[in-house]
């Protein structure tokens, strides 16, 4: 007996160790493979600087669509087909115009951008004094006495301590999200908030926001940092201090548009699916390189490593140029929506939407159980320094594969980066190709490929 058992275990070992080399090589050549015949930076470069900006409903976002379903094609993709999505179709019309008046007249020009989903202002602009605050509780304590007929200016800055910058983001995003509606509530006629980023600079970010709806909707911009710092100044030297801010957007009816899907089909379990991602669309204001055309690039590019090494998946892997993250995220609720009708079934989710700096790791919204064996695959991401994987209950992937997660459980990636620079330039014009390391964003499509080929192995 003790001898059967003996050779059991050795012969374990050895099957054990035999995979293991098995995968180093697999992941080795995965690896040279992106590295040195990847197509994502110079792909990056055709979809910012040919396309340019690509909101959803607008005709760069169709001529993105057709894009990426011609690179997946190219990349080899079994099958590359388009799922159909309704999405808001919101306009920014001419440049905004603002500017500050001093007490005594003066006046000062400053950047600002309005919010995506926000009213156009009267077309002659509003003037009105401005009431500024840190948080949504000093504007309470303001009321209604003090902030009626005002512009509400949020200037709640990113809190430096955050080491993760999404957090510090996370934090501050209220301000842009639901600050407009909460100065309503007050009687506020206007609303400014501080670009979401702790660069000092005089570019204005843009983002979504939400009204209430049973509050008055109110015109919403967003100023730069230089003009927060500025505004502020003036506006603590002598509270009466003026703004004037003119805007000129639209949502008009919702439009056709689509989500990009390809796949490789699997061999042994095609109907179990991995799904990897980012989103097609930008900002108007911007060429989108960081957020998220990185993430669309890395993605495709899985597809071009695994069919140039030939190595077929087990499971079917979808990959998914999602339509409609920045304001909507339509793209995301369609596909999940599609899955339930089918009755597909998601091995796991993962998105690449952190931009295309350095990858550290994956934040892992699983279960505890599923954490565990992810774990286990960490000796195979320290080589790549990319072995940070945090446990988050319930989130963790992405805005695009949220919706999977909860219709499904479906286990959720989400590429981490080391994100320091990220803020820098998101959602503002500065976010261009020229930002974006080629090698940074090669080893993020590695990172992903190698958990890619894991779970598909070995599931979860
Ligand atoms: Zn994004």
């Amino acid at each position: 007996m003790k001898k059967i058992s003996l050779i059991a275990i050795l012969s374990f070992v050895c099957f054990s160790t035999n995979a293991q080399t098995k995968d180093s090589i697999s992941m080795k050549r995965i690896f040279n493979e992106t590295l040195l015949n990847g197509n994502a930076y110079q792909w990056l470069y055709d979809l910012t600087e040919n396309i340019g900006p690509r909101l959803a409903g607008s005709k760069e976002a169709g001529t993105a669509v057709e894009w990426a379903k011609q690179k997946m094609i190219e990349a080899g993709a079994d099958s590359v087909y388009l799922e159909p999505v309704m999405v808001p179709h919101w306009v920014r019309g001419p440049k905004e115009n603002a500017y500050i008046i001093e007490a005594g007249g003066n006046k000062q020009t400053v950047q600002v951008i309005a919010l995506g989903n926000s009213v156009a202002t009267p077309k002659d602009g509003i003037t009105a004094n401005i009431i500024e605050v840190q948080t949504f509780d000093e504007l309470e304590k303001f009321g209604r006495a003090m902030v009626e007929g005002k512009i509400v200016f949020f200037n709640h800055p990113f809190d430096e301590r955050f080491v993760n910058t999404f957090e510090a983001y996370g934090e501050a995003v209220q301000y842009r999200w639901k600050g407009p509606s909460e100065a309503a509530r007050y009687g506020a006629v206007g609303s400014i908030v501080r670009s979401m980023t702790n660069a000092i600079d005089d570019y204005p970010h843009t983002g979504s926001m939400r009204y209430n709806d049973s509050l008055p909707k109110i015109p919403c911009i967003a100023i730069s940092t230089v003009g927060a710092n500025l505004l502020s100044k003036i506006y603590k030297a002598n509270k009466d201090v003026k703004f004037f801010m003119q805007t000129n957007c639209e949502m008009k009816d919702s439009v056709l548009s689509y989500n990009v899907i390809g796949e490789i089909r699997g061999t042994e379990k095609p109907k179990e699916y991995v799904v990897v991602g980012g989103h097609l669309d930008s900002w108007d204001n911007c060429k989108g390189a960081h957020d998220d055309g990185a993430g669309i690039v890395q993605s495709i590019q899985i597809i071009k490593t695994l069919k140039a090494l030939n190595m077929q998946p087990k499971r079917t892997i979808r990959i998914i140029a999602f339509m409609n993250e920045e304001n909507g995220l339509r793209g995301g609720n369609k596909y999940a929506g599609e899955a339930k009708l089918k009755n597909e079934k998601h091995v796991m989710a993962m998105e690449s939407d952190g931009g295309g700096e350095y990858p550290r790791g994956f934040s892992c919204g699983m279960t505890r159980a599923q954490f565990e064996k992810v774990q286990g695959w960490l000796k195979y991401f320290e080589p790549f320094d990319a072995a940070k994987f945090s446990f988050q209950e319930g989130g963790g992937g992405g805005a695009d594969i949220g919706p999977l997660q909860t219709m499904f459980k479906t286990a959720q990636f989400g590429l981490n980066t080391t994100g320091q620079r990220y803020f820098d330039v998101h959602h503002a014009a500065s976010d261009v190709f020229e930002k974006v390391h080629a090698q940074e964003l090669n080893l993020g499509s590695v990172v992903m490929a190698t958990m890619v080929y894991l779970v598909d192995k070995y599931g979860l």
